[in-house]
């Protein structure tokens, strides 16, 4: 009996239909040179406004010296978890370096953010919990609280008097809560509010993380984050973050108290059995830290861009960003397709950003420190 009906793959190619119908089908393109500024696209040499590189460090011959020699040193892979037989001096390190910039007890570094987000969220709450999230929340924040099998409520966008309020209803029915939120959002480039968020965290007795995704490198005095941006670094935080976007490597961390980096390690299951990151990878990051620190001017110089292109680019368009992602707001999915399109014949690499990712159409711009005002005036021109 091989007919179609029988066929138990044969719904993937319906799907793919449907798929491509709603015009929501997507596929890859091919990047043929180092990261940067100026990338090859399909051929074609463009300025990047699409990288999440922002501190042009992913191409920086420094972290290719150092991948380099820590494979060299190690080798390419750590061939084993952590708590077997993976753990190197180098994990070790750059654990506590990212403890020491953003000023907590500990760390833990995970093969991804995405891989840190899941860990955590499912070792701290369960079944009895309650998790509150922004519901504009990155995809491991949402998809870390539905393995965690707690109970989910989403909140308004950044909206603290929603926030409370649902507190204020729920919170006593269960056990333990945590708060999740973005601290950068992720696909409009705006802030949560954090020291109200806080506040109202320690009112209603609950856990909070944070992930700093697109902060770290970005904002705060030292590039550590939104958390050091508000000068929250004393206050009781779970802060994630990745090695792969300003620290142009791969992988992602969790920063906090000595009881959290502990309690992960034992219970975090997306720590614990998987492979350790790889010496390449570990040593980049460590390198990217060090440039980070010891070259300020490379964060001012991200920020002088970005006030830059805030001024220049149409203001009744932009969105509210108080970051390196800027979006300019386009009326409908098809306008900000044919924008893309034509952003890209001028020589410009910036995607449309669609419902159903978001609810409204935009252009997405991610800005780095390694632009030339003459890309960043190319830019403007090919926008009006
Ligand atoms: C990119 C991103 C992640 C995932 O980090 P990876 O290291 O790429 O897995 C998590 N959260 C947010 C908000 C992100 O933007």
């Amino acid at each position: 009996m091989k007919n179609s009906i029988s066929n138990p793959y044969g719904w993937l190619q319906k799907s793919l239909g449907t798929i491509h119908r709603a015009n929501w089908y997507r596929q890859v393109k091919t990047v043929n040179s180092l990261p940067g500024a100026v990338i090859e696209l399909e051929g074609r040499k463009l300025i990047n406004f699409a990288s999440n590189d922002y501190l042009g460090l992913a191409g920086d011959s420094r972290l290719i010296t150092a991948a380099t020699k820590g494979i060299e040193e190690y080798g390419t892979g750590s061939t084993g978890s952590r708590l077997l037989s993976g753990h190197r001096e180098l994990h070790r390190n750059l654990e506590k370096a990212i403890a020491d910039w953003k000023q907590t007890e500990d760390a833990l570094v995970f093969s991804s953010g995405y891989l840190a987000n899941l860990g955590t969220i499912s070792a701290l709450v369960g079944q009895k919990d309650l998790i509150l999230s922004d519901r504009y929340n990155h995809s491991s924040l949402k998809n870390g609280a539905k393995l965690s099998g707690a109970t989910v409520i989403e909140y308004l966008h950044c909206d603290m008097a929603d926030l409370r309020q649902k507190l204020a209803t729920y919170r006593s029915h269960y056990r333990r809560c945590l708060i999740v939120t973005d601290s950068v959002f992720s696909m409009d480039g705006d802030i949560c509010p954090l020291p109200e968020l806080l506040s109202i965290a320690e009112t209603f007795n609950c856990m909070t993380l944070v992930d700093e995704a697109h902060a770290t490198g970005v904002l705060g005095d030292t590039g550590a984050g939104c958390v050091e941006y508000f000068h929250c670094s004393n206050y009781p935080l779970i802060q994630i973050g990745t090695l792969s976007k300003a620290l142009g490597s791969l992988g992602g961390y969790v920063a906090g108290s000595n009881d959290l980096i502990d309690f992960l390690r034992n219970r975090a299951a997306t720590w614990i059995y998987t492979t350790g990151l790889s010496p390449g990878d570990t040593a980049a990051a460590m390198a990217a830290i060090e440039v980070i620190r010891n070259e300020p001017e490379r964060i001012r110089q991200l920020w002088h861009n970005i006030n830059y292109l805030k001024q220049e680019l149409p203001s009744e368009s932009l969105l509210p960003s108080e970051s390196s992602i800027i979006c300019v707001g386009l009326d409908s999915p098809e306008t900000a397709l044919n924008k893309s399109d034509k952003l890209q014949q001028a020589g410009i690499f910036a995607p449309a950003i669609r419902p159903p990712t978001v609810p409204t159409s935009r252009i997405r711009l991610s800005v780095m420190a390694t632009h030339e005002k003459e890309h960043l005036k190319q830019l403007v021109e090919a926008f009006f």
